[in-house]
């Protein structure tokens, strides 16, 4: 039977998951076409099945005393290349499709950073949002303990994403600590005084306007002057937004699932801090930056993609920009895209705009900075040492440069121009294919 639609059939009510594989597929088959040791050793047949699925209860009292029961999830696809690595999101929509999804495209992103880290995904259908902290830390006590016999620092080292921040992961790490009464680097995104890495919390963002600078570099342009429109406004958004505006773009957009917000005058590092504050300390909605900056423009249920931008940095999530966004920012003389979010443009996106030249970068190797620094974490942590921002900014600029490089190797088409999605794909296969083939079927 032909391999995509097996995969289709064992797999029914996961279309995020089969999503991401027929969009991986399309640049892997015919690459294990020409080099069929990979296909031999059923490489690709044996990625999409994850190593292991772990499915659990997680019940906890809130603050009236009633007892809520979620689902927690951990999978954990491929360690061929070293331990299971992958963040953990607390959001309503959680499945096991979408984790499967995001622990697919984690095994190859972590490949392309250049480290030793294995893919993997968890979380819960929790929603913290309207949550008080006391429900958020019951909530996280109850899934780590059990979570906690199934990771370790050797083994599986979570990380944060959508609903999973700095006040989530220190509460997962406190009863970790307490259950195994050992303080080792098993989650990264900690806190600065308690091993977590400078830089980490701005590494997805800052990782992706590293990228779409070494494309700029490659057309001998530079982000001086570009309008750039953002979606999202959590940790991603934030800080891709701030290096935009550091490097001398113009910001334009930031959004949240009500709506976006478009500030045609440009969101400045001032206005940027204003909305950081807004929404990791009073956790308010981005539509309250028109009661503090009253000349811009809120629409409601509406995506920033109408608006006119050289670059577009969708940071949300997935499935977030279709066709008809497509070919909006297509038809806006939008020449960049780089995700920030993992899998946010639709596959009929995706070709809208291969088609048009626009230089596309999908999620895998646009926004890999966050794990590359979680990556440099586990180090620190191992060393038992804390580097200086300057060292991990200066590694995580190797590590964006280095994914380009290898983006370059593999994508580069007869007419010069460079399919990153291919490129990715590819990349990232290589190193997990070669290292599954060494260690025999397993
Ligand atoms: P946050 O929780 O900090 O922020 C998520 C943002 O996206 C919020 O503004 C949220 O709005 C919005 N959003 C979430 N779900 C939806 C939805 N269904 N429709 C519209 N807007 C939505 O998450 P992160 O910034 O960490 O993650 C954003 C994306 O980046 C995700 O795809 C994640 O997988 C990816 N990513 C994150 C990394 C990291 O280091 N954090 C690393 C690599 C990728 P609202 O508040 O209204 O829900």
């Amino acid at each position: 039977m032909n391999l995509l639609k097996e995969i289709e059939e064992k797999n029914p009510y996961q279309p995020e998951f089969i999503q991401a594989v027929k969009e991986v597929a399309e640049h892997i088959l015919p690459y294990i076409e020409v080099n069929p040791k990979y296909k031999k050793h059923k490489i690709f047949d044996r990625m999409a099945e994850p190593e292991r699925v772990i499915i659990f209860r997680v019940a906890w009292l809130d603050d009236a005393g009633e007892i809520q029961i979620n689902r927690g999830y951990r999978v954990q696809m491929n360690s061929a290349i070293g331990p299971y690595k992958g963040g953990l999101r607390f959001h309503p929509t959680v499945n096991l499709s979408i984790l499967k999804f995001l622990a697919f495209e984690q095994t190859l992103k972590n490949s392309l950073t250049g480290l030793p880290m294995g893919g993997a995904k968890g979380g819960s259908d929790f929603n913290p949002k309207g949550k008080s902290d006391n429900e958020v830390m019951r909530f996280c006590q109850s899934f780590m303990t059990e979570l906690y016999r199934h990771i370790g620092h050797n083994l599986d080292v979570p990380a944060g994403d959508i609903g999973v921040g700095k006040r989530e992961i220190a509460y997962m790490f406190g009863q970790y600590k307490k259950i195994k009464n050992e303080f080792t680097g098993v989650l990264t995104g900690k806190g600065l005084g308690w091993g977590g890495s400078k830089i980490r919390p701005e590494a997805t963002g800052y990782g992706l306007i590293y990228f779409i600078q070494e494309i700029l570099k490659s057309q001998e342009d530079t982000l001086v002057g570009k309008v750039v429109a953002i979606s999202g406004s959590g940790n991603v958004a934030q800080y891709a937004a701030e290096k935009s505006i550091q490097c001398g773009a113009k910001v334009v957009t930031l959004s949240d699932s009500e709506g976006f917000i478009y500030d045609e005058t440009g969101i400045t590092a001032e206005k940027l801090a204003w909305v950081i504050e807004l929404k990791e300390v009073r956790r308010g909605r981005i539509k309250e930056y028109l009661d503090q900056y009253p000349e811009a423009k809120f629409f409601a249920n509406e995506r920033p993609w109408k608006v006119k931008c050289d670059i577009a940095l969708p940071c949300a999530t997935e499935n977030e920009l279709d066709d008809k966004d497509a070919k909006q920012l297509i038809a806006n003389g939008c020449k960049y895209v780089g995700e920030g979010a993992n899998m946010p443009s639709t596959s009929e996106a995706v070709s809208l705009f291969n088609k048009a030249k626009v230089f596309y970068v999908p999620g895998k190797a646009a926004n890999a900075g966050g794990v590359a620094v979680s990556g440099l974490e586990m180090t620190q942590n191992s060393l038992r040492y804390s580097w200086f921002s300057e060292k991990v900014d200066d590694r995580l600029h190797l590590i964006m440069k280095g994914i380009h490089d290898t983006c370059v190797r593999y994508g580069k088409q007869a007419d010069g121009h460079v399919n990153y999605e291919q490129g990715a794909n590819i990349g990232g296969f290589v190193k997990v294919a070669d290292a599954m083939i060494d260690q025999g079927v397993v």
